[in-house]
């Protein structure tokens, strides 16, 4: 053990970030052989509790509160350099202050896994070379009753220092090189690998075909001036060529040698998009998701952080990616909710990556159809530069949008005949069919005709859901999974039936009903493999008639040309949805539905069901307006005070029983009711508008204030006396900034 340092002034404190639930930072004693190059950012092995843990090194000291006695040594230095560039690490700082999570947790969070288990940040690459006292000569002479030896050390000689995997390619294998080892014949050096600028992108002839139109030059001419750092918000109709415009911005900074990050909001229902990177640019492009294995991972940040990797398009935590030179930021598809997670440290990932472009001092591009309320607005009060591309690009029209009302109809599966002939009209022309309904299963409740019970999730506040492949009832929000009752558990009647439906069984009712076309249903359960949903895709893409059913995952930047008809079945949900941003969700939701349709030579149309046509929400979708709709809820927002006009926190409290998350909320509140300043409104705390889920208890408190700055220090105060109070067992809460919703 390294003895204890001798004054206290020269001992060398590192501040050390551990990934636990604790918002603080862990000190630690420097050895002094590690004092010179122990540095913020690097990862080292330190002793926690009885473990062994890689942490990192947040700042250096000499000075702790906690006397020197009691402090322990790092064990280990894991890097001889940070693992983020500056501005990546001023930008997790900043996260972990502004989302009130331990920044023990944020900094391994940006890590992939292999990382944070302490694996090498570099992959080593072996060389071999002659041993430094050795004369040539006489080992080849030693060597003579050896030929293929002989041979590799001649060959080793003359290129002076050669990688295993080059020795390997010459046609020596393994064990010649360690019998030279073993003679002490050749030496082996670790280095890191060679580093040097890939040579600038070609760009692929594709590019030359298009021309630009002048909505998108001007855009261009834009994004191209800017200087330093930028936040541009790309509002283009869906096919309007942001895409284009992306790639054209991105272009530049390539052949500066910069790189682009390029964040979207999936990657495996999407692969469209990478194939168009790639086939665009011949630089390295990574792709960064969730199908890698830890090894890919790793491979991918290695790249990214050397600079090798030019482009890098990934999902949320991709933000995180280090860059060596950062060039170009684009999120596309800014509005969609999966950029913000939804548990843990929660993030939006659009929100950090404008700071991270911030502290990059470079551009970032904002990109959508339906961009969210807090963006059109932060570009009315000119934070962004509002860049517009109202046309659909190369000719293809918008396609008109009807509103069907089916307050009298009579539904067969939530089919009017209307719509059906609808549908019957444009297979026969030859065309596709896409029918929208975000509700995946058979039907999403099971009913007893004698007794009227319904068959509940016990771990939660809800419904089970009907499922036929395989039949069973299953719970969407604890995943929770049973066998389907063949009588009434309550009566023991056997009349048991379906109320309502999804996509399963419209699934089955088209395909009767339309027994010559394919129904092709695209949801979570039947896209579970990737393969398969490349299937389906592969399916569409072939353009015969068939019908598209499926959920949210069909809605997302697909390009299906042969699609003339975009139903939406049941548009009711979301205009009476309880969530603030339900109406704002259901809009977007419609219109980038609406834009599958007609995206080539084929006109389209799109039909929206509904029993409140008349719906003043309805009749702005329908003239195709998002701008004007969106401005519509905007005041709205303003009259209530809601976001984007003021902003929110939601602290959540749960747990097993009741009576403890009852206990928990209450000490929170009473600290809250302590602390607050007076503009700071609280609401709650009241029950979760999903009071039960997944076996817990939720209860909340929502904080609202109009300035960001007086509700941070508020929550910074909150969070730090509630790590002090003493939680009921199983009690958990958590914070969540700038929520998405308040379920
Ligand atoms: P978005 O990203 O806005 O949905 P894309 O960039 O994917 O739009 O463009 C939609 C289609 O239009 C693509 O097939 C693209 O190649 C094509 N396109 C884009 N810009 C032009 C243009 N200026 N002229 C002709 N076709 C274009
Ligand atoms: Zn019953
Ligand atoms: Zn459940």
């Amino acid at each position: 053990m390294t003895p204890p340092p001798s004054s206290a002034t020269a001992t060398t404190i590192a501040q050390v970030a551990i990934p636990t639930p604790l918002r603080k930072l862990f000190d630690y004693l420097v050895p002094e052989s590690l004092q010179a190059s122990i540095g913020e950012g690097v990862r080292v092995q330190v002793p926690f509790g009885r473990r062994q843990v890689v942490g990192i090194v947040v700042a250096t000291s000499n000075y702790s509160e906690i006397p020197a006695i009691k402090l322990k040594y790092v064990a280990k230095l894991l890097d001889d350099e940070s693992l983020f560039q500056s501005s990546l690490f001023q930008t997790l700082l900043w996260a972990a202050s502004y989302y009130q999570h331990p920044i023990g947790e944020v900094l391994h969070t940006a890590l992939p896994s292999k990382l944070r288990r302490g694996e090498p940040a570099h992959q080593l690459q072996t060389h071999f070379k002659l041993q430094a006292q050795i004369v040539l000569e006489n080992a080849l002479q030693t060597l003579k009753r050896a030929p293929r030896q002989q041979a590799l050390l001649q060959t080793i000689a003359n290129a002076g220092t050669m990688s295993a995997s080059h020795i390997k390619e010459r046609g020596f294998d393994q064990a010649l090189i360690k019998k030279l080892i073993e003679q002490d014949f050749i030496a082996v050096e670790e280095t890191l690998p060679d580093q040097r600028n890939q040579p600038n992108p070609g760009i692929s002839s594709q590019r030359d075909e298009i021309e630009l139109n002048v909505s998108q030059q001007d855009a261009l001419a834009s994004i191209r001036t800017a200087q330093g750092f930028c936040c541009f918000l790309l509002y283009g109709v869906t096919g309007s060529g942001k895409t284009e415009v992306y790639m054209r911005a991105m272009e530049t900074h390539l052949r500066a040698d910069k790189q682009c990050l390029v964040l979207v909001p999936e990657i495996g229902l999407t692969p469209q998009t990478v194939t168009r990177f790639r086939a665009r640019f011949s630089c390295s492009v990574v792709s960064l998701h969730s199908g890698l294995t830890d090894a890919e991972r790793l491979q991918a940040w290695r790249e990214a952080n050397s600079g090798q990797a030019r482009i890098i398009i990934g999902t949320r935590s991709a933000v995180f990616t280090p860059m060596s030179a950062p060039g170009l930021i684009i999120i596309d598809e800014e509005h969609d909710a999966s950029f913000k997670q939804h548990d843990g440290f929660r993030y939006s990932a659009r929100d950090v990556a404008i700071k991270r472009a911030q502290s990059e001092d470079i551009t970032i591009i904002l990109g959508s159809a339906t961009p969210s309320l807090e963006s059109l607005n932060n570009a009315r009060d000119n934070k962004y530069r509002l860049l517009q591309l109202p046309e659909r690009a190369g000719g293809a029209q918008q396609p008109p949008l009807s509103v069907l009302d089916i307050a009298e109809a009579p539904l067969e599966q939530g089919f009017s005949e209307q719509l059906l002939i609808k549908i019957e009209t444009h297979l026969q022309a030859g065309n596709q069919v896409l029918v929208f309904i975000n509700r995946r299963g058979y039907a999403p409740t099971l009913q007893c005709n004698a007794c009227s019970w319904v068959s509940e999730c016990v771990n939660c506040f809800a419904q089970l859901t009907v499922h036929s492949q395989p039949p069973s009832l299953r719970c969407h929000h604890c995943e929770s999974v049973l066998p389907l009752p063949s009588h009434c558990p309550n009566c023991q009647s056997t009349e048991l039936y379906t109320l309502g439906a999804g996509t399963q069984k419209l699934e089955q009712f088209l395909s009767a009903r339309f027994n010559s076309t394919p129904v092709i249903r695209i949801d979570r359960d039947s896209t579970r493999s990737k393969k398969r949903l490349h299937e389906l895709l592969d399916n569409i893409h072939r353009g015969q008639p068939a019908i598209l059913l499926g959920t949210q995952m069909l809605a997302k930047g697909h390009h299906f040309p042969a699609v003339t008809l975009v139903a939406i079945l049941d548009a009711d949900i979301g205009l009476f949805s309880a969530d603030f941003r339900g109406q704002e969700q259901m809009a977007q939701t419609i219109v980038q539905v609406a834009g599958r349709a007609g995206r080539a030579d084929k006109p389209g149309e799109v039909i929206i069901q509904s029993r409140h046509a008349s719906h003043p929400a309805l009749s702005s979708l329908a003239a195709m307006n998002y701008a004007d709709y969106a401005r519509q809820l905007s005041e709205e927002r303003q009259n209530s005070q809601m976001p984007p006009f003021a902003h929110l926190a939601l602290i959540n409290a749960e747990a097993p029983k009741r009576a403890s998350t009852e206990q928990l909320v209450k000490s929170i509140a009473d600290i809250a009711a302590r602390i607050r300043p007076n503009q700071l409104e609280t609401i709650g705390p009241v029950p979760a508008p999903m009071e039960k889920r997944a076996g817990r208890y939720r209860m909340q408190i929502l904080f609202k204030s109009n300035k960001r700055s007086m509700l941070q220090q508020f929550l910074q105060q909150l969070c730090s006396e509630i790590d002090g109070l003493k939680v009921p067992a199983q009690a958990r809460w958590n914070l969540d900034v700038d929520p998405l919703d308040l379920i």
